[in-house]
């Protein structure tokens, strides 16, 4: 027998597809949607809905925007020609809060993984040497995860920067091996920065 109705297991099937929602959190989470006003229930379906259909990747940096080009690249008084490289929009929330970087980004959605099959192809890499190639780039901040992906990453990049001549830096490690840049705290994160060194 099943334990659940029919639609109460699609949705719990639903929840439990999404990132770090085990079966429990997911079955948690749909009865408490079911017990929610309708109304309420619309507004959170009708706000992922519209997330999806109207977020974009910048033109620049391919960070998720509303527009055409994200207000950092849009930002005149930021130094267009550092670009800190980040592995999701996530990071580059990270970075921006300390509030103390003044470049520019350029998010890759991802970090090379020969064991998950992600290659370079897989990542914002080739948009990542045309705004290099396009521009007067001053320095390539890597800032990717310490993570064993993050390095092989940043390696990567170092390898391919160098011969255009770009200096390329690398945050500091002051970030936990296998730490997510996103739950760092801004002083280790502005240290990592301040303490980057040149590949
Ligand atoms: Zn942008």
């Amino acid at each position: 027998m099943e334990l659940y109705s029919n639609h109460i297991s699609r949705l719990i099937q639903s929840l439990s597809s999404l990132p770090g929602v085990g079966t429990k959190t997911a079955q948690r989470l749909a009865f408490h949607i079911l017990s929610m006003p309708e109304e309420e229930v619309e507004k959170l379906s009708e706000s992922i809905i519209d997330a999806k259909r109207n977020v974009k990747y910048c033109r620049e940096c391919f960070t998720l925007t509303d527009d055409e080009v994200c207000p950092i690249c849009g930002n005149p008084r930021r130094n267009h020609n550092v670009i800190m490289v980040v592995e999701n929009s996530r990071d580059l929330a990270a970075y921006e809060k300390t509030g103390r970087f003044e470049g520019v980004y350029h998010v890759l959605h991802g970090a090379i993984s020969p064991m998950l099959g992600i290659g370079p192809n897989d990542i914002k890499l080739k948009e990542l040497m045309a705004r290099v190639a396009a521009a007067d780039i001053e320095e390539v901040i890597i800032a990717t995860n310490s993570s064993l992906e993050g390095e092989t990453t940043a390696m990567y990049i170092g390898k391919l920067l160098k011969p255009a001549g770009v200096k390329v830096s690398r945050i500091a490690s002051g970030v936990p091996v296998g730490g997510d840049l996103e739950y760092i705290d801004e002083v280790t994160l502005l240290r990592a920065l301040e303490g980057r060194t040149e590949l």
